[in-house]
């Protein structure tokens, strides 16, 4: 048994939480041979909204070894994202296939509880051990250095986990950001969500059967349309919570209340049934940390920041922050040298990608921004604005893409 803990119950890297950013970065580790232990205090299949993959997640896959099971699943295709504008007007579909030659144009919508737990088996069949309704209470710190965690089973008492490193992968939970008080609210990112599933919604024909389609609604606001296996769809809306509970503090209300105002939306539902509970509310989405990472320990995914779900950048950040870390983990594994210079060396390249995706959300919000008034003022842009859809922002430079973008539409404030 390669990757169980050494003799005193340590291991190499100790991740918290089983969600895609802690499974695929164990799954890297573990496969490199360092002993890696994932505590998740849920039991999988668990809930868990976002369900819109984007392409640049199709190397990963790949690279993780899942790409035979995803295509083998009943995850519907994705091949394009459409936009709808409040008076029914319909943009011509972004197909991946414009930018991305090939099978990796296509990706998929992913039903969670199920993709989740096709992650987290994944890991656990790279050597890693999982230890599931296992909650971790608190990271261990000497000094400054994270050196384990204090966990728990439900009725049993809290133990000590020691590992070289601590992977913070709690995903919105941000278990390291809560106890060091480093979460922040995001200015002028200030959206709430409220959110459910439908069976027998309208499917399109085709290649575009799988689309993420999104309805722009007042205040800035929209809804995704997301096809889910089974005949499912995901329905869900995003705007100011001052604009969704202007009238009542009825979630249900309120979410219903705004499908019947959104015409194309409506009829896209027809006689569907709503399947499933209303879920989300008030609370704001975004946030960030002002610190990712420290001496033996890191943040990923969710657990590191959360800006907005209009790209479904989430999972791809998730699956990319964990690949871009595996390396700098290794090296500080080898070398003996957690600190966080050794450990963040990816951030750079992570941070610099997530701005230009933080620029396109800052100007999907911005009522004088529109996708075809920009793509009709710099047609040289498309690209690279599929691009960002796509999620293929990582390591390279936009600055001409952000150059256009800020004639249109005023660059946010630094973070
Ligand atoms: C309204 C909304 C819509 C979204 N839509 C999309 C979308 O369409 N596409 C997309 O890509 N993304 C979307 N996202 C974002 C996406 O859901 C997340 O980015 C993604 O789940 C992040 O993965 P993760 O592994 O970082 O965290 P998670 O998937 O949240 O996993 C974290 C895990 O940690 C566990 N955990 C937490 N605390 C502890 C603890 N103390 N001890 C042990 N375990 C713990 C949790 O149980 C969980 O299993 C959406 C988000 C929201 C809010």
């Amino acid at each position: 048994m390669r990757n169980t803990s050494d003799s005193n119950g340590a291991y190499d890297v100790v991740v918290v939480g089983g969600g895609p950013a802690g499974a695929a970065l164990a799954s890297f580790l573990a496969r490199d041979n360092h002993r890696c232990l994932i505590l998740e205090r849920s039991k999988f299949p668990r809930y868990h909204i976002g369900e819109s993959l984007i392409p640049h997640t199709y190397g990963t896959f790949e690279r993780l070894g899942l790409l035979s099971k995803l295509k083998r699943s009943s995850f519907p295709e994705k091949h394009s994202v459409r936009f709808v504008s409040r008076t029914g007007k319909t943009s011509s579909p972004f197909y991946f296939s414009e930018r991305i030659p090939g099978e990796g144009a296509q990706t998929w919508q992913v039903e969670r509880a199920t993709f989740d737990k096709m992650l987290l088996d994944h890991a656990r069949e790279q050597g890693v051990d999982i230890r599931e309704e296992t909650r971790v209470e608190e990271v261990l710190f000497e000094e400054e250095r994270a050196v384990g965690v204090r966990a728990v089973q439900e009725n049993a008492e809290p133990y000590e986990v020691h590992a070289s490193v601590v992977i913070d992968a709690s995903g919105g939970a941000t278990l390291i950001g809560r106890q060091l008080g480093l979460k922040r609210e995001v200015p002028g990112l200030k959206k709430a969500s409220i959110w459910t599933y439908y069976r027998g919604g309208t499917r399109l024909e085709g290649i575009d059967a799988g689309e993420t389609t999104i309805f722009r609604i007042a205040d800035n606001g929209w809804f995704w349309y997301i096809p889910l296996p089974d005949d499912m769809v995901s329905v869900g809306v995003v705007a100011s919570p001052e604009y969704l509970f202007r009238e009542t503090d009825d979630r249900d209300s309120v979410f219903l209340g705004e499908v019947e105002r959104c015409e194309p939306l409506a009829e896209r539902l027809g006689q569907a049934q709503l399947v499933k509970p209303i879920r989300g509310g008030r609370r704001t989405l975004a946030y960030v940390n002002r610190q990712t990472c420290g001496e033996g320990w890191l943040m990923l995914g969710d657990a590191r920041a959360f800006l907005d779900p209009i790209y479904s950048s989430g999972l791809f950040l998730a699956l990319g922050s964990a690949e871009l870390a595996a390396p700098c983990v290794q090296e500080a594994l080898a070398t003996g040298d957690v600190s966080a210079t050794r450990l963040g060396q990816f951030e750079p390249v992570l941070s610099e990608g997530v701005e230009v995706i933080r620029r396109l959300i800052y100007a999907f919000y911005d009522p004088a921004f529109s996708f075809d008034g920009f793509v009709k003022r710099f047609p040289e842009q498309r690209g690279a604005l599929v691009d960002c859809l796509i999620g293929d922002v990582l390591g390279k430079d936009m600055s001409s893409f952000t150059a256009s973008l800020a004639q249109m539409t005023p660059p946010p404030g630094p973070l």
